[in-house]
């Protein structure tokens, strides 16, 4: 017996005369950097997220940074980020020279609120970097009104949340620019780097498409100091292909969420909350348990894999020694990274697995 956590394997092993067939008409074109089949990918993406303008682009951390770079961010600036995220949402800011102003979430959701957020507004604060943790959509409006009132910029990191949706609408365009990561294990996964941002905002597209292909306005015409940063269009291909899918995918998902939510109501695990307006797509199923460790070994040592989001709060990762956060500054933060525990999920785990990983959290006696 053998659970894997996620089974990204399987998800080529669907499709694989589809995505086969994607990735030689690719090799056949001639055209191995950006080109027709970049283009319908950010047409198709756009319309999946009902944005006026798709960018594709190398990978994830590039559209976050290049999605603040659009903006001005600049060394001295302030960004509000979550205590509680992968670090990529910290090094996109960092990587601008700006300073990343950690927010604890709230415990329930795992993410921010427009109150927390309010108290950490400063002169220097220019912009707020929300992040749809898990899959699950941060509370949007009292965020985006908040930054209203104070002249804020709002990006969000969506690369956990492909296809969600806040109070009926889809991730994509509520806020000024939404990054996206498609790192194989996304909901939406390349099989290699790649990520793009989505936006309304017609001039912020183009300065980002700028940036991220050397600044150029045309060829051989640069306008602004740029990065590298272009999709793969062997990359396009393969998520082309897999685009159709993603929502059924994200439905399998779901399913087997409800089904978690129920099979463990019973357990001393503390289970994800979902509020009424939030349509989430569970990139991760978290869990929060007192003796997280314990029940970490217990399930491996069952052939179960799971792991944990995020173990090491960025604050206290060697990498920003330099902001000088000790244990204790985002106790939310720190706690939750004690005690969370994300089980399988994925598009290809099969209900008998499931009910196999349910029943062991039912005999698990911490
Ligand atoms: C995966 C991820 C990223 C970065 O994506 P890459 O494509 O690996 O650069 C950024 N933010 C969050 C929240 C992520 O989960």
């Amino acid at each position: 017996m053998n659970i894997p956590f996620l089974d990204v394997l399987a998800s080529y092993n669907e499709l694989k005369n589809e995505i086969d067939a994607s990735i030689s008409r690719v090799l056949g074109s001639g055209t191995y950097i950006l080109g027709p089949e970049v283009e319908i990918f950010e047409e198709n993406y756009s319309r999946f997220c009902n944005s006026n303008h798709c960018v594709a682009l190398g990978n994830g951390l590039d559209a976050v940074y290049l999605s603040l770079a659009s903006i001005g961010i600049k060394a001295g600036d302030e960004v509000i980020v979550p205590a509680n995220t992968f670090i990529a949402t910290w090094m996109a800011v960092t990587r601008c020279g700006a300073v990343p102003v950690p927010v604890d979430p709230i415990l329930d959701t795992y993410n921010i609120d427009s109150k927390s957020i309010e108290k950490c507004i400063t002169k220097k604060t220019k912009a707020i970097v929300l992040v749809h943790l898990y899959g699950q959509p941060v509370d949007i409006d009292p965020i985006l009104e908040l930054a209203r009132e104070r002249n804020l910029r709002v990006i969000e990191d969506a690369a956990q949340a492909h296809g969600a949706k806040y109070k009926d609408a889809s991730i994509g365009a509520h806020s000024d620019i939404v990054a996206w990561s498609f790192y194989p294990s996304k909901n939406l996964g390349a099989m290699g780097d790649s990520g793009a941002i989505t936006t309304n905002d017609s001039d912020l597209a183009s300065r980002i498409r700028s940036l991220g292909n050397y600044g150029s306005s045309g060829k051989y015409e640069h306008v602004i100091q740029g990065v590298n940063s272009r999709m793969d269009p062997v990359q396009a291909a393969i998520l082309n292909t897999k685009l159709e899918h993603l929502e059924a995918w994200n439905n399998r998902r779901k399913a087997l969420a409800k089904r978690y939510s129920e099979g463990l109501s019973n357990t001393d695990c503390i289970l994800p909350v979902v509020p009424e307006w939030a349509d989430p797509v569970w990139h991760l199923y978290v869990i929060r348990n007192k003796n997280r460790d314990k029940l970490k070994i217990y399930l491996e040592d069952a052939g179960v894999g799971c792991s944990i989001h995020y173990p090491v709060p960025p604050h206290l990762q060697k990498a920003y020694e330099n902001l000088s956060y000790r244990q204790g500054d985002f106790p939310v933060t720190e706690s939750i990274s004690q005690q969370v525990l994300s089980l399988p999920i994925g598009p290809h785990l099969s209900t008998d697995d499931q009910d196999r990983v349910i029943d062991l959290l039912q005999s698990f006696v911490g």
